[in-house]
């Protein structure tokens, strides 16, 4: 297989030559690691060299160490890093992040086949197996030790990953394979770019001692010195951007208040507090997951979209990562039961071929399935096939919002509806009728079809709200499925006796109560897209169902990220989270991961590109003159 027969967003996989059981690439005709002992290599070359236990114990609780690297190859020099992080670092508030960006990145059970020669690292090597992402290009950012050590992997080329990517690095990893063999990865624009990702003080370590890549770092403003190399290597090269020491990398937050306890705002606030950060968490209502994020199922999925653009890449990003962090509550709140994405229609049919025929996805994420497969897997006769999910599922999110918000760290003040944010003596102040006023160094609004009302610039940013009502399901009443299927509406497998179907779509109501004629469109739009499902007469729409309010934006993609400033008004410390519109459940999770990198100064989970579809600011009615 090469490039030119792989089509986005999948990428080529590394192809490995096992020889003594050891892993060689076969294109680059290089070893992984050294044959004499790989560990002990990686701990002479990159580890001592950049001075890393030293440097984590001198760190305080709270701060976070940046090492990127070039080339994750076998995840060794990963592994060995977080487990010096373990053994030494500061505090349990204190995060390791690992950026490293790889071309080619190895199978799943090439991975595991080569993790498998270091049985000392074996509970890290069997936690970052579970979280490897599927072989798609982009960045993946995988939460490992309870939060503690963040990994963005990127799978494409160096020149791309350090383009797209922000962060700024402490220490540097240069583990290309021999210049000689992969030029590609030592051109002198690498190391410009290693450049601009460093500051006064980052270290840097290689195996590699050629004069050309010595003197290329030098001309970057790096002092280098050669120092004898690990087993038969003769020289390595290591070194120092001048300046001042490198010190930790994160601007604290401060006091951080959360208003609105949904799914987004649960999510960042138990992604804060497994970072150090406490935070005050805030809603009217009286529990968290009372609002939009109350209902009793959801499912977690989106469509992607036939062109693989920045909107999809965003869509991927964000399903792979809940994959990953809803997994902790597997079997409580969380249920990957698979997913079909029904073809319901000629329309919806034309469109599969379409995203089958211009994309390729890894079998892990989706692969498509004729309706007897689709029988088979969802448990429930369907007349037509579609795209089936393998790890996709349905929540209990309203469950699993109480859950978020129960931790030390943070402080719930239910029943409190804010009214107004006001700056104080560069803080904000947030006021409500009832007086317990709080004042905090960052606000971030995550108050769905609410956050409109909340933000300082008043008029300025444009929400919509869209209502939408589920249908409560008996379970006596329909064929229930084993597993989520979803086309025009969705439809939940059963628990406690009933499934969740929905939503209905309205623009232009605000009635809060649930009515007939809305449980009547669902079922009528359900029975239509599932013939068969209610195997008696026609059940009624005096069914109970669920009313919650969607906030969505005129482009309709979500909204993440410290506010701008439209007309001149400052608004430093206000971060939005929100306009996720009925894919909160798929989006929260990685946008929250993004606001609270931002907030806490660590280096972003989003690419730029995907930051910049995100960004507050567009939503600016007219821009500042
Ligand atoms: N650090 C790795 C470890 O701990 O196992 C070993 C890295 S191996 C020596 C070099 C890696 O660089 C390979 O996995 C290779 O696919 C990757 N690579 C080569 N050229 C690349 C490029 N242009 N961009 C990104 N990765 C590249």
């Amino acid at each position: 297989m090469t490039d030119s027969t792989i089509r986005s967003p999948a990428i080529e996989p590394a192809d490995i030559v096992w020889r003594e059981g050891m892993p060689e690439s076969a294109r680059f005709g290089d070893v992984y690691f050294s044959r004499d002992n790989g560990l002990e290599e990686t701990r002479y070359v990159f580890l001592n060299h950049n001075h890393l236990p030293d440097r984590f114990r001198n760190l305080s609780d709270r701060d976070s160490f940046v090492i990127a690297e070039t080339g994750f190859g076998t995840g060794l020099n990963f592994l060995a890093s977080w487990q010096a992080w373990q053994q030494h670092r500061p505090g349990n508030g204190s995060v390791l992040h690992f950026i490293s960006a790889e071309r080619y990145p190895l199978t799943r059970d090439d991975l595991k086949r080569a993790l498998d020669l270091w049985p000392e690292l074996a509970p890290l090597a069997e936690e970052l197996l579970a979280h490897y992402p599927p072989l798609v290009r982009g960045t993946h950012r995988l939460v490992l030790d309870e939060g503690r050590v963040r990994l963005t992997l990127y799978f494409g080329d160096v020149l791309e990953a350090w383009g797209a990517l922000s962060f700024s690095a402490d220490a540097w990893f240069l583990d290309g394979f021999a210049p000689a063999l992969n030029p590609d990865m030592w051109l002198d624009q690498a190391m410009a770019l290693i450049r601009e990702h460093s500051k006064p003080g980052t270290t840097l370590a290689t195996f590699t001692a050629v004069g050309r890549i010595r003197r290329a770092l030098e001309d970057e403003g790096f002092e280098m010195r050669k120092t004898p190399g690990y087993g038969r290597k003769r020289d390595m090269i290591a070194g120092v951007l001048t300046g001042s020491t490198s010190t930790n990398s994160s601007t604290p937050s401060g006091t951080v208040a959360i208003i609105g306890a949904g799914i987004a705002g649960t999510l960042l606030a138990r992604n804060l507090a497994s970072r150090g950060v406490a935070v005050t968490l805030i809603d009217a209502e009286e529990n968290a997951g009372a609002a939009a994020s109350g209902n009793l199922q959801g499912a977690m999925y989106v469509k992607l979209g036939v062109e693989f653009n920045i909107q999809t890449e965003l869509a991927l990003s964000a399903l792979t990562f809940s994959q990953r962090a809803y997994e902790p509550y597997r079997g409580a709140f969380w249920h990957p039961t698979g997913l079909l994405q029904l073809a319901w229609n000629p329309q919806e049919q034309d469109r599969q071929a379409r995203f089958l025929e211009r994309n390729q996805y890894p079998e892990e994420l989706l692969y498509p399935v004729d309706a007897a497969t689709a029988s088979e897997l969802t448990g429930t006769p369907v007349a037509n096939g579609g795209l089936w999910f393998p790890n996709n599922g349905w929540l209990s999110p309203g469950s699993l919002c109480r859950e978020l918000a129960r931790h030390a760290l943070i402080d719930c003040r239910f029943g409190t509806r804010v009214d107004r944010l006001m700056p104080c003596n560069g803080k904000w102040h947030l006021s409500s009728r009832d007086g317990s006023d709080i004042i905090a160094d960052s606000v971030v609004i995550a108050a769905g079809h609410k956050t409109a009302e909340l933000i300082p610039l008043k008029g300025e940013y444009r929400f919509k709200a869209i209502r939408g009502q589920v249908t409560h399901l008996p379970e006596e009443a329909i064929r229930a499925p084993k597993a989520v299927i979803c086309g025009q509406k969705y439809l939940n497998p059963c628990q406690d006796g009933l499934a969740v179907t929905g939503a209905t779509f309205d623009l232009h109501s605000a009635d809060p109560l649930v009515t007939r004629e809305a449980n009547n469109e669902n079922l009528e739009q359900l029975g239509a897209m599932l013939p068969g499902l209610f195997p008696e007469e026609e059940i009624s729409g005096d069914v109970e169902g669920r009313v919650g309010f969607r906030c969505t934006t005129h482009d309709y993609q979500p909204v993440a990220g410290v506010m701008a400033d439209c007309n001149g008004q400052s608004l430093e410390g206000v971060y939005l989270l929100t306009g996720l519109g009925s894919k909160g459940l798929t989006y929260a999770p990685l946008l929250a991961e993004y606001v609270a990198d931002q907030l806490t100064g660590q280096p972003a989970c989003l690419p730029a590109t995907l930051a910049h579809s995100v960004r507050p600011d567009r939503m600016c009615r007219r821009r500042a003159g």
